[in-house]
C-alpha cells in the first residue's frame, strides 16, 4: 500500500451524507495501512447524538443519558428487571425502600435479567449510618461486571482493609488509586468503563480493561483485567463470554443502591470496530467498503449527475483503486473534458468553477500517484486551464 504523506485538499461540491455541501472532503493525511479514514475525513460517520443526563445530588438521583438502559431507576417495578443470582434463579428478594434498592441480608446476590458486554455503568450506593463491623465486614457489597468481575463496594471511610479489597478496587486484583469515600449515610457514585478480554481460537487478542471513577475521582485507570475476581485465589486468565448480567452482592450488610444504568459501548478494532488503529487486513477491508459506498448512489443521467458521479468515483480511488475503477474514472473524465472542449468560450466561462473543481481533483490524485501523471483527461484540463488563464 502506497502512503501519501502530502496534505491534500479535494473540494467537492456535492452533498455527502449529512455533511455540509462545500469544503474539502479530505483535509489531512490520507488513509494508510492502519487507518481507513483520512485525518479530518468528512466521510467518517458522525458520533451518535446523546442527550446527557443530570448529575445526582445527595438529596436526589440525577437522570441518565438518553441512550442509557435503566436497570434500577427507583420504581418498585424495577425489581422485575432483576432475579436471584443463584443457580435456580427466581425473584430478586431485595427490597425497594424510598426509591432505593436495599440488600436483604442472607437473601443472596441478585443479577439483572438483561445481559450485556462492554459497557459504561453508573451505580450509586450508600452505607447505613449506624456503623457496624470492620474491614471487609463493614458495609460490604459489590458490583460484578458480567457477573464475574467485582468492583468492590465497602464502607472504606475510616475503615482499614487490605488494599485490593477497598471500595473501588477490582477485588483481589487492583487496589484503587485513591480513597475518595464519603462518610456512611452519604451517597457514593461509581462510573465504570468495562471492556472484557477478547479471545480468538483460545488466544488472547485484546485484554480486558476497567476504568472506575469513585465520586468523580479516578480509582482504576484502564486497569488490565486478568480474569474473574475471587476471594483469596489468584485470578485465572481465560476467555469471557460475550455477555453477562450485572450482579450485586449480598455480603450480609444492608447497603442501598440507586440510579443504576448502563450504556453499551461500540466494538473495539479487535472485534470488528473500525475506529482507531486497525490491522492492515481490517483497514483494507474497511477502505474497500468506504469506496464501495461512495460509488453507490442514484446518479442522474444529466450534466450535474455525471459530474457528481465523476467526483465521487474519483474520491473513492483514495480509499481503494484497481485498474477497472481507474478506467471508469478515466472514461467519465474524458467524457466531461470532451463536453468542455465542445463549448464556445462564453459558455465555457460559465463552467469555470466547476471545471476547476474537477481539475483540482484529478491534479490531486495524480500528484499522489493514485492516477498516473500521464492521465489524459488531467493533461487536457491542464491545457484548458492554461489557455484560459484559470491558473492565475
Ligand atoms: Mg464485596
Amino acid at each position: 500500500m502506497k502512503f501519501y504523506p502530502t496534505l491534500f485538499v479535494l473540494s467537492l461540491a456535492f452533498t455527502l451524507k449529512g455533511a455540509p455541501a462545500d469544503g474539502p472532503v479530505f483535509y489531512g493525511d490520507p488513509p494508510d495501512d492502519h487507518h481507513p479514514w483520512a485525518v479530518h475525513d468528512r466521510n467518517r460517520p458522525q458520533p451518535k447524538v446523546v442527550t446527557p443526563g443530570t448529575s445526582s445530588t445527595q438529596e436526589q438521583p440525577g437522570t441518565p443519558p438518553s441512550d442509557a438502559v435503566v436497570l434500577f431507576g427507583g420504581a418498585e417495578s424495577d425489581l422485575a428487571k432483576w432475579q436471584s443470582a443463584n443457580e435456580r434463579g427466581g425473584p430478586a428478594k431485595w427490597n425497594v425502600k424510598d426509591g432505593n434498592l436495599v440488600v436483604e441480608p442472607k437473601s443472596g446476590d441478585i443479577r439483572t435479567k438483561e445481559e450485556f458486554g462492554d459497557c459504561q455503568v453508573h451505580v450509586e450506593w450508600t452505607e447505613p449510618k449506624d456503623v457496624s463491623g470492620s474491614s471487609q465486614g463493614r458495609g460490604n457489597s459489590g458490583v460484578f461486571l458480567m457477573g464475574i468481575v467485582e468492583i468492590q463496594v465497602l464502607d472504606s471511610f475510616n475503615n482499614w482493609t487490605y488494599a485490593d479489597g477497598g471500595a473501588g478496587s477490582v477485588y483481589g486484583q487492583h487496589e484503587p488509586m485513591a480513597n475518595p469515600l464519603r462518610p456512611p449515610g452519604q451517597w457514593q457514585f461509581y462510573d465504570i468503563i468495562f471492556r472484557r478480554p477478547i479471545y480468538r481460537n483460545g488466544e488472547l487478542i485484546d485484554p480486558g480493561y476497567v476504568t472506575v471513577f469513585v465520586n468523580g475521582v479516578a480509582a482504576q485507570d484502564h486497569a488490565v483485567l486478568e480474569g474473574p475476581t475471587g476471594h483469596m485465589k489468584r485470578s485465572q486468565a481465560g476467555p469471557f463470554p460475550e455477555k453477562g448480567p450485572l450482579r450485586l452482592q449480598d455480603h450480609g450488610n444492608p447497603v442501598s443502591f440507586r440510579n443504576i444504568w448502563y450504556r453499551p459501548l461500540p466494538p473495539r478494532p479487535s472485534e470488528g470496530g473500525t475506529d482507531g488503529w486497525l490491522s492492515s487486513e481490517a483497514t483494507m477491508a474497511k477502505r474497500k467498503q468506504i469506496a464501495g459506498e461512495l460509488r453507490q448512489g442514484d446518479f442522474q443521467d444529466t450534466d450535474q449527475g455525471r459530474l457528481q458521479q465523476l467526483l465521487r468515483y474519483a474520491e473513492a480511488l483514495e480509499y481503494d483503486k484497481d485498474d477497472a475503477s481507474i478506467q471508469q474514472v478515466e472514461s467519465m473524465a474524458t467524457r466531461y473534458v470532451d463536453g468542455l472542449k465542445a463549448l464556445q468560450t462564453d459558455q465555457l466561462t460559465l463552467k469555470k468553477e466547476e471545471a476547476k473543481q474537477v481539475h483540482r481533483a484529478l491534479d490531486f490524485l495524480a500528484k499522489n500517484n493514485v492516477l498516473p501523471e500521464s492521465f489524459a483527461p488531467k493533461k487536457e484540463l491542464d491545457q484548458i486551464a492554461k489557455e484560459h488563464h484559470w491558473d492565475k
